[in-house]
């Protein structure tokens, strides 16, 4: 059966996704040499990559070896500390927003691009997305590298592109129908509101439009608000990550075996280490993922902390792609909330709330200390259907709520619900925590 399967693959760029695991790992430590060599140029590295010997370098695991970059390292470097080659080389720049401190740059030669959409044409064909579909683009361009990103690389694969962008959902659903639209990228908070728009218009996008491919990513979501997705728009939907310091979208994505995440090991040096420690930890244990850049020439980065938590999956996949699996993103270490004394992701509180079915597709959390003592209230929208039901049923479902997000937290929110559509509509990415402690 394996056998099977394995001779059904089709690859887009063989060479890189069908390698043995001894083939990938040489091709890392010679790319690792070759990343440390290029990176001595920069400003930042010049100094504390000195000291390392290319030649120590004899497998993936002496990268424990170099020095830790971190987003501190990014600011305090900014804007061209990292830079590795004149400034003439580069053709483009993307800028993080600096919503938690100053902005982070990162800059991309010819062919540091030409490398990210042959990545990204990858992650869309290994999903099933050919030549000959249509690809509309539903998130923002611009600085968000998510944009440019699925953008060049859906035009590498040879998909009629839509750049359609974020917001103005009528727009989008006409474009969807007047171009026959197949495959769509969307940040999710964005794909639950265009839901609502859709029923709103009575559109039944499974009898209506043509879509069968979905890509979600640039948030976390959890695995309920994939099924909601699923199910309305009749798509499979596959599971995107990347983060704008490692180019933006196509670091990793699932295979249409959907167990996991694989990351393109060519590319990337994979380590999964103890956030506190900073030692590595075993096979299949959560921990802080640090990557290393292997392909990029212009602004190479080392063992560069991401901060989000997530672990390797264990054994092969069916596919027979030997590039390791990451399981999904548990959260990222910054996105954590403490709340007396609990560690709390809030995608913990949406996994509850999106497997209730009379919850709508909008919520947020409310954190507030009254008298000294924090407070969380979590605001609900229910659906149209059950807001004209008496109050008996709408106490019954707060109560189911309650208990569930108590048992999933273990701390007891209030929980408020509230007309549908009545929360504030975001097309950009959805602002689902509100934290008043410390105003
Ligand atoms: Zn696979």
């Amino acid at each position: 059966m394996l056998q099977n399967l394995q001779a059904e693959e089709s690859y887009w760029d063989a060479k890189h996704e069908a390698l043995s695991r001894d083939g990938l790992e040489a091709l890392q430590v010679d790319r690792l040499r070759e990343t440390v060599r290029r990176a001595r140029r920069a400003p930042f590295y010049r100094e504390r990559l000195q000291e390392i010997s290319l030649e120590d370098i004899r497998s993936p695991q002496d990268v424990a070896h170099l020095p830790f970059t971190t987003k501190q390292d990014l600011r305090d470097a900014y804007p061209y500390g990292f830079l590795c080659q004149p400034k003439d080389r580069f053709v483009r720049l993307h800028v993080s927003s600096g919503t938690t401190g100053q902005a982070t740059a990162v800059f991309y030669t010819r062919k540091d691009l030409d490398t990210w959409a042959d990545l990204m044409a990858r992650c869309l064909y290994m999903t099933g997305a050919r030549p000959g579909d249509t690809f509309q683009n539903l998130t923002g361009y611009g600085l968000f590298t998510g944009g440019l990103g699925f953008h060049y690389g859906a035009e590498r694969l040879g998909m009629l592109t839509i750049p359609s962008g974020a917001g103005n959902s009528k727009r989008q659903i006409q474009l969807m129908k007047d171009f026959d639209t197949t495959v769509i990228h969307i940040i999710p908070s964005y794909a639950l509101r265009l839901m609502d728009v859709m029923q709103e218009l009575g559109l039944d996008p499974k009898r209506d439009l043509s879509l069968r491919i979905a890509y979600l990513g640039a948030e976390p979501y959890s695995e309920e608000v994939r099924s909601r997705v699923e199910a309305f728009y009749g798509v499979k939907v596959f599971n995107s990550y990347g983060l704008s310091e490692m180019n933006g979208p196509g670091v990793a994505f699932e295979c249409r075996f959907q167990n996991g995440l694989h990351i393109w090991e060519d590319a990337y040096l994979v380590e999964i280490v103890d956030p506190d420690t900073l030692e590595p930890v075993p096979e299949g244990r959560l921990g802080e993922l640090v990557l290393t850049t292997l392909t990029r020439e212009g602004m190479p980065l080392i063992r560069y902390r991401t901060k989000d938590l997530t672990r390797i999956l264990p054994g092969d996949c069916p596919c027979g792609r030997p590039h390791r699996r990451l399981d999904r993103i548990q959260g990222r270490s910054d996105d954590m909330f403490i709340l007396k004394g609990v560690n709390i992701f809030p995608i913990q509180v949406e996994q509850v709330l999106m497997a209730i079915p009379e919850v709508g597709n909008n919520y947020r959390i409310v954190l507030d200390r009254q008298n000294n003592v924090d407070t969380m209230t979590v605001e609900v929208e229910v659906t149209d259907k059950i807001f004209v039901e008496d109050m008996r049923h709408l106490q019954r479902i707060r109560n189911r709520i309650t208990k569930e997000l108590k048992s999933e937290l273990l701390v007891t929110p209030a929980v408020s619900l509230v007309e549908p559509h009545s929360l504030p509509k975001n097309d950009g990415k959805a602002v689902r925590l509100i934290d008043r402690r410390n105003l």
